[in-house]
């Protein structure tokens, strides 16, 4: 199964982890800040667990990717993926920028609508999209639908003609390609669910172009999440390249390509792709091909904006290991648990900061062995009522949080210079059970 490929590198330190993100900094007086907010003041005012946003690292990411893009001379729109992080908060600066929407549901493409995205920007994406859910697509007239299946195309065909639309349908084809990552975040392989088959992808293009209904515009692919080499973006782009010219040499109509999202962060302060070498191959598979370039990316994007605070309920000290169990859990950030994932994480006290660190578990109250956010950490000395900062849980991070051990949502704030918003409250305990019904 695959492991990391840089599990045998030894961690960053505290300093190193911070120094690496431009919006967090460590203060002798203030503690950690996310840009000009000290955590600790948030800890006081919402209290812990709580996801903190940071809007100008998410602004500047954005513009980064665009400019990359430009740069290169592409015709390139993100579409972000909705599924990272759908918080109405994000979703709006997003659309201010310029970002379009990559949705998989029904509850995606509301939340896009509901924050202002055009609907002409949205890209509906995923391998079992329902009659109803297709129905409310071409209701909004949405700018793209990507189809995974002979038998979702057929089905939307059916769908438009009753409706009497026309769905601009863009074929998501599996390249059989492995992205090196993590085998629950691998999609791009022959045997993974998703996608069409490399070598059924002209015939089906062909059918979609007889279909009424339908008019296929472009192709995409989207091969896996958290990708830390170009290598597999290589080899499915100049996979679809080829297909593309195949396809045109057949008289067939491509004016789009969706080159999918995957681009990975350095969760471990290890070295990644760059935008530009990702504008590179992307140039290098498309450029004499004059077609329009979609992109949807999502974890690059919001992933190292967040953090998650959380407080320290004890260090408990059991058959010489040390426990520091906090207040947050795997309900609230599930990594850890389900893809195995590191995240760093900081004290935010300047002087916890400055401790001798030795190493211990970092684990949540849930009862699961899995409710683990870290084995062996170096960390300081962290006592009841510290806090920490777990990084780069702005991606798959809130979006995947349950009420398991009966435990509420826990707040969101967005930081934004020196200004900082609640912009979701904690969800009372009472909530927990509201639409509950007890049979008389
Ligand atoms: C999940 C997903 C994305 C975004 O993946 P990231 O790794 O977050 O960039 C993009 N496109 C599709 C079709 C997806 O399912």
């Amino acid at each position: 199964m695959a492991a990391a490929p840089d599990d045998n590198t030894p961690d960053p330190s505290i300093a190193e982890l911070i120094a690496a993100r431009p919006h967090l900094r460590m203060h002798a007086m203030d503690g950690l800040t996310m840009e000009d907010v000290p955590l600790g003041r948030i800890a006081d005012e919402v209290g812990t667990p709580t996801w903190i946003y940071s809007a100008g690292a998410l602004r500047a990411r954005y513009r980064a990717l665009t400019g990359a893009l430009k740069d290169a001379g592409l015709d390139a729109h993100p579409h972000y993926a909705v599924k990272a992080n759908d918080h109405l908060a994000i979703l709006s600066l997003l659309r201010r920028e310029g970002a379009g929407a990559d949705v998989v549901s029904e509850g995606e493409l509301l939340r896009a609508r509901a924050a202002g995205i055009p609907a002409s920007r949205i890209v509906y994406s995923g391998v079992g999209k329902s009659e109803r859910e297709l129905r409310l697509a071409l209701t909004e007239d949405i700018g793209q639908i990507n189809v995974e299946s002979g038998e979702e195309l057929r089905m939307l065909s059916a769908i438009a003609v009753s409706m009497d639309r026309i769905a601009r349908v863009v074929p998501r084809i599996n390249p059989d390609v492995d992205a090196g990552t993590h085998e629950k975040i691998s999609t791009g392989r022959a045997r993974d669910k998703f996608g069409i088959p490399f070598d059924e992808a002209i015939a089906l293009y062909a059918e979609a172009s007889r279909l009424p209904g339908i008019e296929p515009v472009g192709i995409a692919t989207h091969i896996g999440s958290q990708i830390m080499d170009l290598a597999p973006y290589r080899a499915a782009f100049g996979r679809i390249a080829e297909l593309v010219r195949a396809l045109r040499e057949k008289g067939h109509t491509v004016r789009v390509v969706d080159c999918g999202g995957g681009l990975g962060i350095p969760y471990r302060n290890q070295p990644g792709p760059s935008l530009a070498g990702l504008a590179g191959v992307i140039k290098a598979a498309f450029h004499n091909l004059d077609v329009r370039v979609a992109l949807e990316p999502g974890r690059w994007l919001v992933g190292p904006t967040g953090v998650l605070l959380a407080s320290v309920i004890l260090q408990k000290q059991a058959s010489g290991a040390r426990f520091v169990v906090l207040d947050a859990a795997m309900n609230d950030l599930v990594r850890p648990a389900m893809y195995d994932a590191w995240h760093g994480i900081v004290p935010v006290g300047s002087a916890d900061a400055a401790g001798p660190v030795s190493p211990g578990d970092v684990v949540g109250p849930v009862c699961e062995s899995s409710d683990t956010f870290a084995r062996g950490r170096l960390l300081p000395d962290l006592g009841p009522g510290a806090l920490v900062a777990i990084l780069d849980a702005g991606a798959y991070g809130s979006v995947m949080s349950s009420p398991y051990n009966a435990r509420p949502r826990a707040a969101e704030v967005l930081v934004d210079g020196s200004d900082w918003t609640v912009i979701r409250a904690r969800q009372p305990h009472s909530a927990l059970w509201a639409d509950e019904i007890v049979p008389a």
